[in-house]
């Protein structure tokens, strides 16, 4: 798509505004809307936006940035979703850089393709990433704040009528249909109130940007039904939380890479050391793929949500799963990562393991066939199955002893993300919280 397609397609569908779409370092989906006047400068990347304002952007000295859209991510909001009496919206989701036109390090997206072009470098196509979001929808308040009840008794892939989201969710599967998303599945979960949709995989960038409209989309749709979608990963203690499972392939010259006729189990040696990378700095990266003082909430036994670093062949309790499809759907699912994350930090620092492991050539140990929630401590040590860190705490412990997952990042994102994970922290645990009351008040 060149510059005049875009321009034809605006004026042809009376598109009014623009959003110029990035995502701040802790995934936060940020835009700037542009009127019909300003739609020539914003496709030149000539506009500005004062970045100071934003988490992890620029010290105040450097504050003007600019906005550099990416055109194959140009698309028309879908008159349900987004459109005024004015007119309809369309979007670009873009990169940023100085003024001068240098990349930006603080620019989440620049990461993962940073991480990409290594990756090429080696003679990849692509990582190939589809990711399983999960998300719950509660009702609102009179007052319109979100609450956490769901008067939904439905459970996994139940039918109607018990379902109460399950218009709402039709709707969201119908409008991300119109912007080109191919949805796959789209099904209740596990607990009351949450929901599941599956749409295809794409190339890690395309995925990651798919994310982050995936997102804006379900929490848009659900405001219009009155409801609240969260992607809070442990919103309820005592069911399960919300994962974004990612199923992973490298591709090389058209074929996938994970996939051997030969080899043990039909999975490459790439496969292999590809998964014993996401092994050996699972504890490093979890800070990222699950950023959350509430994440390590959910990684506890029972949820269905890993708590040990393992792999398995079939069994969801381990941190990775490889499915049974062989051929060119041969993939690793890495169930860690829950959708409070940057989507693009996420995929990169994943692809930054897993090109360590492709490096170091050391393959995993065996996996493991049984409910890892059950093993004893022997076995544990015998499998060598180590445990996740338990807390955002030990998650950036874990972090900031990872070389390879900070080179990642980058210095000036890696800092910047630290520190705010640190305040965040540190909030958390000066607060004294509900469970303490309930303990301690009345007992002590
Ligand atoms: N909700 C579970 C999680 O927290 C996953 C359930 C499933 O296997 O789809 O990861
Ligand atoms: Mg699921
Ligand atoms: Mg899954």
């Amino acid at each position: 798509m060149t510059k005049a397609d875009i321009l034809q397609i605006l004026r042809e569908q009376e598109v009014r505004f623009l959003r110029l779409q990035f995502t701040d370092i802790l995934g936060i989906n940020k835009n700037v809307e542009l009127p019909a006047s300003q739609f020539e400068k914003a496709l030149d990347g000539e506009v500005m936006f004062d970045g100071s304002t934003i988490e992890g952007f620029t010290r105040s000295e450097e504050a003007d940035m600019l906005l550099k859209p990416d055109y194959s991510t140009f698309l028309v909001f879908p008159e349900e979703l987004e459109s005024t009496h004015q007119g309809r919206v369309a979007r670009l989701i873009c990169d940023i850089a100085y003024p001068d036109g240098r990349p930006f390090e603080g620019d989440p997206r620049q990461v993962l393709k940073a991480q990409l072009e290594r990756l090429r470098r080696m003679g990849f196509d692509d990582l190939y990433a589809g990711p399983e979001p999960e998300f719950f929808l509660f009702t609102r308040t009179p007052e319109g704040d979100p609450s956490t009840v769901t008067h939904d008794r439905a459970g996994y892939f139940d039918l109607a009528p018990l379902d109460k989201g399950e218009e709402a969710r039709r709707e969201m599967v119908n409008v991300l249909v119109q912007m080109g998303f191919e949805i796959e599945a789209s099904h209740h979960e596990v607990a009351p109130g949450q929901h599941e949709i599956d749409f295809k995989y794409s190339g890690a960038l395309r995925t990651a940007d798919n994310i982050t409209t995936f997102k804006f989309v379900v929490k848009k749709v659900a405001l219009k039904y009155g409801l609240h979608a969260t992607f809070m990963p442990k919103p309820i203690a005592g069911i399960n939380g919300s994962g974004l499972h990612m199923h992973l392939s490298l591709f090389k010259g058209g074929a996938n890479a994970f996939y051997d006729p030969e080899g043990e189990n039909k999975l490459s040696e790439v496969a292999l050391y590809f998964i014993q990378g996401l092994l050996e700095h699972a504890e490093g990266m979890v800070a990222i793929t699950n950023p959350l003082v509430n994440s390590y909430k959910r990684l506890t036994p029972g949820y269905e949500a890993p708590t040990s670093i393992a792999w398995s062949d079939s069994n969801r309790s381990a941190m990775i799963r490889v499915p049974a499809r062989r051929g060119l759907g041969t993939r690793a699912e890495f169930r860690a990562p829950d959708p409070s994350c940057n989507p693009y930090l996420a995929l990169a620092v994943i692809l930054a393991a897993g090109i360590d492991g492709i490096k170091k050539r050391e393959l995993p140990p065996p996996p493991i066939e049984r409910n890892i929630y059950q093993l004893s401590v022997r076995d544990r040590r015998k499998h060598k199955v180590s445990e996740l860190p338990g807390t955002l705490r030990e998650a950036l412990e874990a972090l900031q002893k990872d070389e390879v997952i900070r080179e990642a990042l980058g210095e000036h994102l890696y800092k910047q993300f630290l520190r705010a994970k640190q305040v965040e922290w540190n909030s958390y645990r000066s607060s004294v919280h509900q469970w303490e009351l309930e303990q301690y008040l009345a007992e002590y």
